[in-house]
Order: C-alpha cells, then sequence, then structure tokens
C-alpha cells in the first residue's frame, strides 16, 4: 500500500470512487475493500473507554480501568487502533494538512455515530488553543466534525474554547496529563446541547476528554459522549483484559 506520492494521485483522492490509500477504484467509496481488510479496526474494545482489549472477550466487556474509575463520558468510541497506516494518514492531515483524507474517515466516524450515538444533539472539536491553531491553520477536529454535520445535520458548537496552552502530551504519563490539562477548557454562554458528542483524531489516556467532558457537564450537558478516529495504546496495561 502506498501512501500519497505524487500531485495526480492528490486529484484523484479528492474524488470518491478512488480509495485514497492505494488510489485503486473503490466501488464508489473512499476506501477500496482490499484496504478496508487490512486497516487496523478495534474490534474487541471496552464498553465504557473503548480502549481495546485482549481479542476474544465478550461484547460489552468493561475494562479494568474503566470498573475501578468510570470516566466522566458515558462511552468513547473509535472505529481504529492508532496503527498503520491510520497513524501515518493523522499525522499526514494534522501536519502536513492533506485534508483529503478527512471524508474518508469521515464516512466511517459517521457508520459509529449512527450506530452507537443514537442520543447525542450536538458534535463538539476538541478546540486547539488559538496559538496553535494559528499556526496549524485549521483544527482537525473541526474538520472531521464538518462532514459528519453534512451527513447527520447535527449541529457543531464553537462555543468551546482551550483557554491555557497546554503543552503536547505526547511522552507524559496520566497524572503529568491531568495536571498538565487542568482548567485547559472553557464553555462560552449557555451551552446549547444536552448530550454533546466530542470529536476528535486520536484518544490516548482520555485524559482530554474527560477534561472537557467534565467542563460540558459543568455547564449543562446531561451525558458526554466521545467519538474518535483513533485509539492509541494508553500506558495502563494492567488496565487491559
Ligand atoms: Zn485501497
Ligand atoms: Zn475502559
Amino acid at each position: 500500500m502506498k501512501l500519497l506520492k505524487n500531485s495526480l494521485t492528490q486529484l484523484r483522492r479528492d474524488i470518491a470512487g478512488f480509495c485514497v490509500l492505494c488510489d485503486q477504484a473503490a466501488d464508489g467509496g473512499r476506501i477500496c475493500g482490499q484496504c478496508r481488510r487490512i486497516l487496523p479496526w478495534n474490534d474487541t474494545f471496552c464498553e465504557c473507554c473503548g480502549q481495546a482489549v485482549i481479542a476474544g472477550q465478550p461484547p460489552g466487556v468493561v475494562c479494568v480501568g474503566c470498573q475501578s474509575l468510570p470516566p466522566p463520558f458515558e462511552k468513547a468510541r473509535s472505529p481504529f487502533i492508532y496503527d498503520f497506516p491510520v497513524d501515518a494518514v493523522i499525522k499526514a492531515i494534522k501536519f502536513r494538512r492533506q485534508l483529503w483524507y478527512v471524508p474518508a474517515f469521515a464516512d466511517i466516524l459517521r457508520r459509529t455515530l449512527t450506530r452507537e450515538f443514537a442520543q447525542v444533539d450536538a458534535l463538539v472539536p476538541v478546540p486547539l488553543h488559538r496559538w496553535r491553531q494559528m499556526t496549524r491553520g485549521f483544527n482537525q477536529a473541526t474538520e472531521l466534525c464538518r462532514p459528519l454535520h453534512q451527513a447527520t445535520g447535527l449541529p457543531i458548537l464553537m462555543q468551546v474554547t482551550r483557554i491555557r496552552a497546554t503543552s503536547a502530551q505526547t511522552g507524559l504519563n496520566t497524572a503529568e496529563r491531568k495536571r498538565n490539562l487542568n482548567n485547559a477548557f472553557a464553555v462560552s454562554g449557555k451551552l446549547k446541547s444536552r448530550h454533546p458528542l466530542i470529536v476528535d483524531d486520536v484518544i490516548t489516556t482520555g485524559e482530554t476528554c474527560s477534561q472537557l467532558a467534565k467542563e460540558l457537564l459543568r455547564s449543562g450537558a446531561k451525558t458526554v459522549s466521545v467519538l474518535t478516529v483513533a485509539r492509541a495504546a494508553c500506558n495502563r496495561p494492567q488496565d487491559r483484559l
């Protein structure tokens, strides 16, 4: 499977019907059947936090971490494990602005949304601090929300901001992530949602989504759910079943 190599393939990738991963015909979709079969699907996961658990567990299994300390959100789902080629595509979107991959992921997120989150009434992209947004030029979470909004009609709430310029979470352990994210988010005005769905590219320990969920709950939401493209392995192997 080859990733983006030249601008001709880039043109084809904007058109539904060509696979964004291998450029072959994709039966009207954006990822062909052959690539779908080798993608790192997150098939066996904790019913609550959505992290991968050992294959063979019965549906509805809850990991040890969620049993001892349930997260503030109702449930999180990620169709993929953060592994090749999904990790490479997410980095291409985020750091090289290759946004033509977004509709392919959004198609898959829409299916997860419809299947798992019938009750949500709004989409909340995890906000970037304005300095990071200015540097990057866009927020990948908002870009993922746009096609979801078009497909489902759910409004995108832009009233949540990241008020603290937190350092990157990569390389921090859970306690450090928690400290790094304290009071990082704020909701302006009255929250226009009772059951918002937080949307992002990757979830790792869930600390970012937990802090944002707490802020949404403080602002009047009754339930908060989480949908991300991929689930990275978190550094709590003892929490896995
Ligand atoms: Zn393909
Ligand atoms: Zn869990």
